[in-house]
């Protein structure tokens, strides 16, 4: 394998709603600068879209303090098209052109009567309105949960790279075999775009405990063992779940996975872990 063709890394934050979230957040970001990422992701929360104060805000200093390329995640069911409009014309301004067009969650159960039905939609307004800006496009190894069957999911996936998709990341997942099958299917469906495999490393026992209620992804026995045998032993379950992640990770690089993006849950020690332990794996401009 030659340098240029290694994996990218690249990292997910979220806008903190405390002093004490602000204060952890900037202290990993200090650490993602030293790491030089690719990028770094701006989450947006669909239930409180509130780009300008939260996400933009956050995003603005990753470019501008960090000078770091800065995604911003952009959930638009609940938003028209006038607001997108504006938002882009802003990102614009501010030298930032990468966005994750997300149709986000549905509050409620409720669809909402929208401008953008699907991300597709959305991923089709911007580049309409900027065709410089590059879109990426939330994907789900182990099917979105609202599909009926994985041939739909992947033929509605299809639609978003032929609206202009241009890199697409997944959902988390803890069971490697699930994503190469889904790069099967997605190469039998002709998506052709970068896949960047999402990994969040467990940390710690209220994480451990919202994984097992929420997630949908396939556990292996392997995973299972850890969150059981140190459910009590804080540092254990930290050190284990990094060691399943940067596992997981090298075997994804092994396999030369378009990039790997780290759902950082806002943690210095996450994000300094896992570069300490793959830097030698990565594309990094360092
Ligand atoms: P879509 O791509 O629109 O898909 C939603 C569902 O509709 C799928 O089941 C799909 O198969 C189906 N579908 C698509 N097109 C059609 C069609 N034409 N006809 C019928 N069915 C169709 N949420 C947030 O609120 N904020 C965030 O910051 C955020 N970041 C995320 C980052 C990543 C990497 C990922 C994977 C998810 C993120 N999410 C976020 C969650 C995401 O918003 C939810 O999973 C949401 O339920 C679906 O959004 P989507 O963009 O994948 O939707």
């Amino acid at each position: 394998m030659t340098e240029t063709n290694r994996s990218t890394l690249s990292f997910e934050v979220f806008p903190p709603n405390s002093q004490v979230g602000v204060d952890k957040l900037t202290e990993t970001l200090d650490e993602l600068k030293q790491l030089d990422p690719s990028f770094i992701s701006v989450t947006c929360s669909n239930h409180n879209v509130d780009y300008e104060k939260n996400t933009i805000e956050l995003a603005k200093h990753v470019h501008n303090k960090l000078n770091l390329p800065a995604m911003v995640h952009m959930p638009a069911a609940y938003v028209n098209k006038a607001q997108v409009r504006r938002i882009l014309d802003e990102l614009e301004e501010l030298d930032i052109n990468q966005v994750l067009a997300l149709r986000g969650d549905i509050i409620d159960g409720h669809a909402p009567e929208s401008d953008f039905k699907y991300a597709s939609d959305l991923t089709k307004f911007i580049k309409q309105e900027k065709p410089n800006f590059e879109v990426s496009g939330a994907c789900y190894p182990e099917v979105h949960p609202e599909s009926t069957n994985r041939i739909d999911d992947i033929k509605h996936l299809k639609e978003k790279v032929d609206a202009g998709c241009d890199q697409l990341i997944t959902q988390l997942f803890y069971d490697n075999e699930q994503f190469y099958r889904f790069q099967e299917e997605c190469a039998i469906a002709d998506i052709n775009v970068p896949i960047l495999a999402g990994i969040m490393p467990i940390i710690n026992r209220k994480q451990a405990l919202h994984v097992l209620e929420n997630c949908s992804a396939h556990l292996p026995k392997k995973f299972l063992a850890i969150l059981d045998k140190y459910k009590d032993n804080p540092v254990a379950l930290r050190d284990a779940g990094l060691a399943y992640a940067i596992d997981q990770i090298v075997d994804l690089v092994t396999n030369d996975v378009d990039g790997i993006h780290i759902y950082t849950m806002n943690s210095s020690k996450t994000a300094k872990h896992i570069y300490k332990n793959t830097a030698a794996f990565f594309n990094l401009k360092k």
